[in-house]
């Protein structure tokens, strides 16, 4: 088993089985084995002769030596009573008040179960207009977003996860202005990130200056104007302020959608990776790129690429399983996620991979391979989707697709980056694409003892250089970067570039390079230092506008009174 301490401690926290007093009665091994038999039982769905024993050793070992983790709902629920897997939903919220509540009602079922949820409250009708069985006044979206709010507070999950919600308004509803500045006050509405849902209209508008209409809800009708550069100003400013709202590309997450006869999409998940039709959930899994690195006869590191095809192909066969053993958490979620089976297959360990190649993140090397690396798993992961569609058969809405001329698929979508917040600790590498956050920083231990941290790879690079001291350690923690220390060789420092040493237009080059070969989206934050500015917000928002990414959420080192990550010390 290769997991390493902080991996066991959160499986000990949070995974493994308890009993009613809070006792442990699953091992690491049990979990694993738990999750793989669990899993590979669905290929008897196929074919009643499966060898399940051998494909569930396969599932296993890809967990067990830390190639590929499955979101956290797989690893929790698998093979338990609740079995709902999906990390990802989206709820249709209509301009009712019982089909507000009743979305209510089925966030807090999903909630309940570890899963996140995202909503348009775009079809709301505006606040201030007329109710017609009260002849009351309408309360608006951002009202019932706090409704929305309240009760995922109040659920939080059985104690494993909180309750996350993504909340989208489209650019041209009414309500737009309360919307971009509901969440101005950091204590408000805690339980959702926020992003307004801007159309290509409203984009050349914000470009040229000029005006842009909004609709009414309802009738469709235009009922107003706001000037388009404000309104791009006004959500510029408070990212800046507070790091909301991000933005989301409506129009380009329908330009993807693959199956358009079913609607629009109008919301991702939480944290963005995944727009989804109303009803659909998602499973999501990642690929730990440092386990398919080998070292090369002159001792640099290599990417093994038949390794990574073979862990793709079990992943993609372990995900599409996924969606046949997976307890929906409610009937029309089960024949939504169904009729088009998306997956979502990503990676983690991106910044370690390069660490360990020798390229600088910030570089064009680096975007050139993230291409590669991306367009290789893309490619290889449809193949494999074929693959099982020649046994299995495609998804049921194929023929009305966009693949329907080609050849068959079993899932509409396959590829997805998640920001691997659990799993990246579980396998030991950095989360996501992300880059490196800090290099070196203290950790609060439980007696209140502290520990230095510092980054694996960086530290055998400094001992081998005969280097590595706990005096230079302190020094890179004051900073998180190792580019202001001289004692560092320039070498060493033009490789281990953390966040704060990245350009926000390198962190966007290499969002944008990730897109280019990724079915749904990609999940990124933009770091901002604390004094950049405004003027350097907007510039990233349109950079993003322009290299095609699906969205944008950005973040201003020290802009929030209690931030996840921070530099000097992270829990
Ligand atoms: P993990 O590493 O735990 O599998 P990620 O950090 O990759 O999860 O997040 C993937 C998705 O899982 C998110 O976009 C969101 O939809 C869902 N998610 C993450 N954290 C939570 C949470 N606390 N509650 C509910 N859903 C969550």
């Amino acid at each position: 088993m290769k997991i390493g301490k902080n991996g066991l401690t959160v499986l000990e926290k949070r995974y493994l089985v308890k009993d009613e007093e809070g006792k442990m009665i699953e091992t690491v091994e049990g979990l694993f084995d738990r999750v793989a038999n669990a899993i590979a039982d669905a290929d008897l769905h196929f074919d009643s002769k499966a060898d399940t024993k051998q494909t569930a050793k396969e599932f296993r070992n890809m967990m067990t030596e830390l190639e590929f983790l499955p979101n956290s709902p797989t690893l929790m629920n698998a093979g338990r009573p609740l079995g709902q897997l999906s990390a990802c939903f989206v709820l249709p919220v209509g301009d009712s008040m019982e089909e507000i509540f009743e979305a209510i009602k089925q966030a807090a079922l999903i909630h309940k179960s570890g899963g996140g949820t995202g909503f348009s409250f775009s079809r709301l009708r505006a606040s201030g207009s007329t109710v017609k069985t009260t002849g009351g006044v309408a309360s608006g979206p951002v009202s019932f977003m706090r409704v929305f709010n309240m009760a995922t507070e109040a659920v939080k999950q059985g104690g494993t996860r909180r309750g996350a919600n993504m909340g989208i308004l489209r650019v041209d509803h009414p309500d737009i202005l309360q919307f971009i500045d509901c969440k101005k006050d950091n204590a408000d509405i805690t339980n959702f990130n926020i992003s307004v849902g801007v159309t290509e209209e409203f984009m050349e508008a914000a470009l040229k200056g000029e005006d842009y209409p909004l609709y009414d809800p309802r009738t469709k009708l235009e009922i107003g104007k706001l000037n388009a550069q404000e309104v791009f100003d006004k959500i510029v400013d408070n990212a800046w302020r507070n790091g909301e709202p991000g933005i989301i590309f409506l129009d380009r997450l329908n330009r993807d959608n693959v199956v358009p006869s079913q609607g629009e999409i109008e919301s991702t998940n939480p944290c963005g990776e995944q727009p989804l039709l109303p009803y659909e959930s998602c499973n999501l899994g990642s690929i730990n790129l440092l386990s398919v690195l080998k070292m090369d006869k002159d001792g640099t590191y290599v990417i093994d690429y038949e390794k990574l095809k073979r862990i793709v192909n079990t992943a993609v066969h372990f995900l599409d399983n996924v969606i046949e053993v997976n307890r929906y958490p409610l009937e029309l979620i089960d024949k939504t996620t169904k009729a088009t089976r998306k997956i979502g297959l990503g990676v983690m360990g991106w910044a370690d991979m390069l660490l360990r190649m020798g390229i600088a993140y910030n570089s064009d090397e680096a975007v050139v391979l993230a291409e590669k690396v991306m367009g290789f798993i893309n490619e290889n992961g449809r193949k494999a989707s074929h693959e099982l569609a020649k046994t299995r058969g495609s998804f049921p809405l194929f023929s009305e697709s966009v693949f329907a001329s080609g050849a068959p698929l079993r899932n509409a979508t396959v590829t997805t980056i998640a920001p691997t917040g659990t799993l990246s600790i579980l396998a030991g590498c950095s989360s996501g694409v992300e880059p490196v956050f800090a290099f070196a920083y203290i950790r609060n231990v439980m007696d209140n003892t502290e520990m230095i941290e510092t980054n694996p790879i960086l530290k055998q690079v400094l001992v081998e250089r005969g280097i590595y001291s706990d005096k230079l350690m302190k020094e890179i923690i004051a900073e998180g970067s190792l580019q202001h220390l001289p004692e560092i060789p320039e070498d060493i420092k033009r490789v281990f570039v953390c966040s704060h040493d990245i350009s926000p237009m390198h962190h966007i080059k290499m969002q944008a390079a990730f897109q280019r070969h990724t079915d749904n989206a990609v999940s990124k934050t933009v770091n901002f230092t604390h004094d950049a500015t405004r003027e350097d917000v907007r510039e990233a928002y349109i950079q993003a506008y322009k290299l095609d990414c699906k969205g944008v959420t950005i973040y201003r080192d020290g802009s929030r009174d209690s931030q996840v990550l921070n530099i000097g010390s992270v829990q």
